[in-house]
């Protein structure tokens, strides 16, 4: 199903670590490397980003966030969507969402396949399907949303 990123900023508050600006290679151009995987990149901040990038306020008062992360209204961005990662592109921070049927959220699915509830059915359902299906399986997350909408869950 596609996942629609709200833009808060959240996932990126704290990579700042991970994400490494080696030098500046042109303007608005710099040489990177995302450290986990030892993968270098370049980053070109997107055209329509640049006056958001050059404001300093954000980072000095966040360290350890991404260094291109930006406040950009009600949202919080990155400034180098165009060229971004291939682990930031693959991120999903939410799955799935569950809930029971005319009722609210009652848990979440994150992108590597936790369940966060609170609700002991639910996670008594989430224990019954790992047991059936493969969380390696290329469809996995198809399977998982029709195994808990047969137990009577609705799933986003
Ligand atoms: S992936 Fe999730 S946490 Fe990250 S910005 Fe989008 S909605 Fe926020
Ligand atoms: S490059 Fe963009 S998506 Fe990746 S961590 Fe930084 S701000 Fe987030």
């Amino acid at each position: 199903m596609a996942f629609v990123c709200a833009r808060c900023g959240s996932c990126c508050r704290y990579l700042g670590d991970y994400l490494a600006i080696e030098r500046e290679s042109a303007p608005f151009e710099f040489a990177c490397c995302a450290v986990s995987t030892g993968t270098e990149f370049t980053a070109r901040i997107d055209e329509d980003k640049r006056a958001l990038f050059r404001d300093r306020g954000f980072p000095e008062a966040h360290p350890h966030a991404c260094p291109f992360l930006r406040p950009d209204g009600e949202y919080v961005v990155c400034t180098i969507h165009g060229t971004r990662p291939e682990q930031c592109r693959a991120y999903r921070c939410v799955i799935l969402r569950i809930s029971r049927p005319g009722g609210g959220e009652i848990g979440r699915v994150h992108g590597t396949f936790g369940l966060f509830s609170d609700d002991p059915d639910l996670r008594a359902a989430w224990e019954d399907a790992l047991r059936v299906i493969s969380l390696t399986a290329p469809d996995a997350e198809e399977q998982l949303q029709r195994f808990l909408e047969k137990r009577g869950y609705r799933v986003t």
